[in-house]
């Protein structure tokens, strides 16, 4: 099991993403193409944990959700609940600077279509743990859709059944961690208005009084 929170640029744990990361890397030799490390600093109290990077987003700038359109929401939201300071301008490069809070994935790596398979969730979730164990001051996780959730709940050692995902949902997993659930951002979520701006807000607000306390 590995025991660091990133995997090696050429991890070969999934022969399937590994593939399709050789295929990308030849297809767009400028981008990325590789595992997306986390980001943002380790004395945090709020993790939030997307799904995997997508194609032309954090596969080809290499900062988890930049360039994704689910990075709009989320750092535009991280900013208004005071998570994230600068501007957002979907650049690794631009001034947006996470406060209190890190992003990092369940799977590190690009997967086709955007749907990890179970062995490749199963595979990362190693780098997710110790990730997890990284960060001593933790209070919060916000787990942005049901894979996340379920990834999550494994990495801390916790039972699904005991913890079932729903939209806007806390789980006090234990003294030190509470874990936050909504839908992810994603553009087919938001377009199909089961996550509104509003209610992801209202998942942002409560992390943040829960991490102020
Ligand atoms: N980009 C990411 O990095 N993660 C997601 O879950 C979606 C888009």
């Amino acid at each position: 099991m590995p025991q660091t929170s990133s995997p090696p640029v050429d991890c070969a744990l999934c022969p399937r993403l590994a593939e399709f990361r050789a295929t990308n890397a030849e297809l767009y030799p400028d981008w990325h193409n590789a595992p997306v490390a986390s980001f943002g600093a380790k004395d945090v109290s709020l993790l939030i944990v997307g799904l995997a990077p997508g194609l032309k987003g954090a596969n080809r700038t290499g900062r988890p959700f930049t360039g994704d359109y689910a990075g709009d929401l989320l750092y535009d939201t991280m900013i208004r609940y005071g998570f994230a300071t600068g501007k957002y301008e979907a650049d690794p490069n631009d001034s947006l600077k996470l406060k209190d809070a890190m992003v990092t994935n369940a799977v590190r790596c690009l997967p086709p279509q955007n749907k990890p398979v179970g062995a490749e969730i199963n595979n990362c979730r190693p780098y997710l743990a110790a990730q997890i164990e990284e960060l001593p001051n933790l209070k919060a996780i916000m787990a942005l859709g049901g894979i996340a959730h379920n990834s999550t709940l494994s990495a801390l050692g916790c039972k699904r059944s005991a913890f079932l995902f729903a939209h806007n949902a806390q789980h006090r997993i234990s003294d030190k961690i509470t874990l936050f659930d909504s839908y992810h951002c994603s553009r087919y979520n938001t377009n199909t208005r089961r996550l509104t701006t509003e209610m992801f807000h209202q998942v942002f607000a409560d992390i943040q009084m829960h991490c102020a306390a």
